[in-house]
């Protein structure tokens, strides 16, 4: 039988694993039966780089699996198959509690480090459950529920930002005065005597998806991850916290980072030649402070003009183009980029990862935004780029410092890179050009 806490760590059982777990600088000790329970995981490839060998080994598989599901086109389910084994309820309820706890005193609550980890919770749970046998998954499903409902009830409005995502319609939803009904107990207490030629039961399971009910609970969890997060890390400035929790966060700072910056294809691991500004891998490191900025994500206003104005032109012309100012030709990106393969694999990649860092992540409210990045390339009013539309909208050119302050004034930040510019390419291109010069030293 599925514990509860193996899809809701956050559950009175998770709880009481948490409270009798011990001296906390066990984590970073070799565990036989964490050990045990991996290598004897079904499909669970062998090796010494797969297998976690104690719970702060564990933790950063959690997280490099985070990682890969979500980047590596070549990912192997394989490599991390004991992340699926509910023998491996405990300790993956621990190093669930060490992860909230590293990532709340490490990160901001609205990090993209700490939007990975709740994300990759829910995706967790979404996996596990699929493992589960449907008999004992409708089980553990109204278990967990119970467990996990406000005030006896969810209400619909709990889930506005999953529906406002798209992941779950409202018409998918069967609401009664505010509450969501998912459980079975609840839909007949409320709605048995109204049936009269039908079977309550059968109406039931007709209306109530097994899916919907699974999102929802996976949603439901993710939320109360957030809470928990924000909880811990209001609290981190009042209590002491233990230094294998710190130890974590530490190495999560790295380790985030370096995991992540494997499977970005837009940064050049050094510069370029410079000469009258080449297009080249873009150089993170020569981004002006409003780019950068950027880059990590728009939590306040400014969020869609930021990404799609002003990212989306000045990674474009920086990558492609970056001479553009300089002269006087009319140039589209298939001047530069003639099978678009730069376009596909470099720049909409790093805009599109910044609009996810956004905080709400841009396309999850306003879809629609992918639409205006691709005419902002030129390449007209459609969802993807397509070289037959290429030149239906302007190629935009990248905004100007100016502008920038009057309409984008929270990310005018200015250091020293930014004196006597006026636009941020040309900042870019300054940068990067003293930069490499350096190298080359
Ligand atoms: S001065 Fe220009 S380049 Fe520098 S941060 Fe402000 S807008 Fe960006």
């Amino acid at each position: 039988m599925t514990e509860v806490s193996y899809i809701n760590p956050l559950s009175n059982e998770g709880r009481g694993i948490i409270r009798n777990y011990g001296d906390l600088n066990q984590i970073f000790k070799e565990d036989d039966s964490l050990i045990e329970i991996c290598t004897h995981t079904a499909n669970q490839k062998l090796s010494d780089d797969y297998i976690p060998k104690s719970y702060h080994d564990l933790a950063l598989k959690r997280i490099q699996w985070a990682i890969e599901k979500k980047n590596n086109k070549n990912f192997t389910q394989a490599e991390f198959e004991f992340l699926t084994n509910d023998e491996l309820y405990l300790q993956d309820v621990v190093t669930f509690h060490i992860l909230c706890q590293a990532i709340a005193v490490q990160f901001n609550t609205g990090s993209r480090e700490t939007r990975l980890f709740v994300q990759s919770q829910g995706t967790l749970i979404l996996e596990r459950l699929a493992k589960i046998p449907p008999m004992s998954r409708a089980e553990i499903i109204d278990d967990v529920l119970d467990e996990v409902k406000i005030d006896g009830s969810i209400k619909w409005k709990s889930l506005k930002d999953i529906v406002a995502s798209k992941r779950l319609k409202l018409t998918d939803l069967l609401i009664d005065r505010g509450d969501i009904v998912l459980q079975q107990d609840d839909f007949l207490n409320r709605f048995a005597d109204r049936f009269h030629d039908r079977s309550p039961d059968r109406m039931y399971s007709i209306l109530i998806g097994d899916s919907v009910k699974e999102q929802i609970l996976s949603r439901l969890v993710m939320q109360k991850t957030e809470e928990y997060i924000k909880r811990i890390k209001e609290m981190s400035s009042r209590i002491e916290i233990h230094p294998a929790i710190i130890k974590i966060g530490e190495e999560l700072k790295e380790f985030i980072p370096d995991e992540t910056g494997k499977y970005n294809q837009y940064y050049a691991g050094n510069g370029g030649i410079y000469g009258s500004v080449q297009a080249g891998k873009l150089n993170p490191d020569a981004f002006p402070p409003c780019i950068q900025e950027t880059v990590n994500g728009v939590s306040s206003g400014g969020r869609n003009d930021a990404i799609v104005l002003l990212l989306t032109s000045f990674a474009s012309y920086a990558r492609l183009y970056p001479r553009i100012f300089a002269s006087e030709e009319n140039v589209k990106v298939s001047d530069m980029d003639p099978d678009l393969t730069i376009t596909e694999n470099e720049i909409l990649p790093l805009i599109f990862d910044a609009a996810d860092n956004c905080t709400p992540p841009l396309f999850e409210d306003q879809p629609q935004e992918k639409i205006n990045i691709i005419s902002k390339l030129g390449f007209g009013m459609h969802d993807r780029l397509d070289i037959n539309h290429e030149g239906e909208t302007k190629w935009y050119t990248p905004m100007s410092c100016e502008k920038i302050k009057i309409h984008l004034p929270n990310l005018c930040h200015p250091d020293k890179s930014c004196k006597g510019i006026n636009n941020p390419l040309s900042c870019y291109g300054r940068k990067k050009f003293q930069l490499d010069n350096a190298q080359k030293e």
